[in-house]
């Protein structure tokens, strides 16, 4: 039995369908133009009234998760507690269920849902704005988990705007067995890139447009990724993960954000089965899951539908 004022919020993964890289900024930070896409693939956070903060982290790969503020999540609550004058002290759970440093976006995910929690269990007096506000300033992705969706992202990501779409898309989601830090993929890209680079960010015009029309194959063959080049120098390994999803019949394959793992667009859900049952055979990767997109961002879970 669940002590009174805790609340439940599930959040998905990201996927990019479009991550256009530009130059690095005078801030540090590379300009981005990405479509981001939220997939069936959740974390769930829990808090609850507490004396003190406490960080748990269960499910996969959550060793490898830090319970300081070196987490995004309990970043969050202290952002959350500053904007409403009170102290951080909750009880903060995180149920791992998208695959850490896997370019999904999971420590983003945990931030928006945090959001999300405490703003329910405090008082649900910030508007969207204010929480969208804060939520840019915790990291780039983490806006575009509190909507969910289809949505753009500009500047370094934390500029949302929806995007016209139809249609559910199925995704085979390729794991690898260990994670790729999204610094170093970066730092890769810039020493692939050299000094001095100046280009002009790519336009996801294709991406939009096969939204627009809800045309899954289009979309498969206009899937693009900067950052999949360095992914693919730091982890060799990954084209062949790429090269099976074609052979096995994906419209269509990206390394997700800054990887290492692998979206295969399948023309159908069937299709994801079919796909996916044939990629884990073939063990080129840790784990295969199945996901569907797009999807909501983060939500309160109603309590008499909580798990655990
Ligand atoms: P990024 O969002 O930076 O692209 P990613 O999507 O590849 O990263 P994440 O699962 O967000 O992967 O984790 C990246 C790193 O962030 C992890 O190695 C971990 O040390 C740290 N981290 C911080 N907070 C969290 C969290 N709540 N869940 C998972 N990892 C977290």
């Amino acid at each position: 039995m669940r002590g009174s004022g805790t609340v439940t919020v599930r959040v998905p993964a990201k996927v990019n369908l479009h991550l256009g890289i530009g130059p690095i900024r005078k801030d540090g930070f590379h300009e981005v133009v990405t479509v981001y896409h939220a997939v069936s693939l959740y974390d769930e956070v829990v808090v609850a009234p507490s004396e003190e903060l406490r960080v748990t982290v269960v499910g996969e790969g959550a060793d490898v998760v830090p319970v300081d503020a070196d987490n995004l999540a309990v970043r969050a609550v202290h952002a959350v507690a500053a904007m409403l004058g009170r102290e951080p002290t909750v009880d903060l759970t995180l149920r791992k269920g998208i695959p850490v440093a896997g370019g999904m976006a999971g420590g983003s995910a945990d931030a928006a849902a945090t959001l999300v929690a405490m703003d329910q269990m405090w008082s649900g007096e910030l508007d969207r704005f204010t929480l969208e506000g804060i939520a840019a300033g915790l990291g780039s992705d983490v806006a575009f988990l509190l909507r969910g969706g289809s949505a753009l992202g500009t500047g370094r990501g934390e500029a949302i705007s929806p995007v016209l779409g139809r249609g559910d898309y199925y995704w085979v989601l390729a794991v690898a067995e260990e994670g790729l830090s999204t610094a170093a993929v970066y730092a890769e890209l810039d020493r692939m890139r050299g000094d001095g680079d100046t280009r002009a960010v790519g336009a996801p015009d294709g991406v939009l447009a096969a939204l627009r029309a809800g045309d899954t194959v289009a979309l498969g063959t206009v899937l693009a990724n900067d950052l999949q080049a360095a992914a693919l120098k730091l982890r060799p390994g990954l084209q062949r993960v790429l090269d099976a999803g074609r052979e096995l019949g994906a419209v269509g394959g990206v390394v997700s954000g800054s990887g290492p793992t692998v979206a295969l667009l399948a023309r159908s859900s069937e299709e994801s089965v079919r796909i996916a049952s044939s990629l884990a055979g073939l063990g080129v990767c840790r784990t295969v899951r199945r996901a569907h997109g797009p999807v909501a961002g983060a939500r309160v879970v109603p309590a008499d539908s909580t798990t655990g």
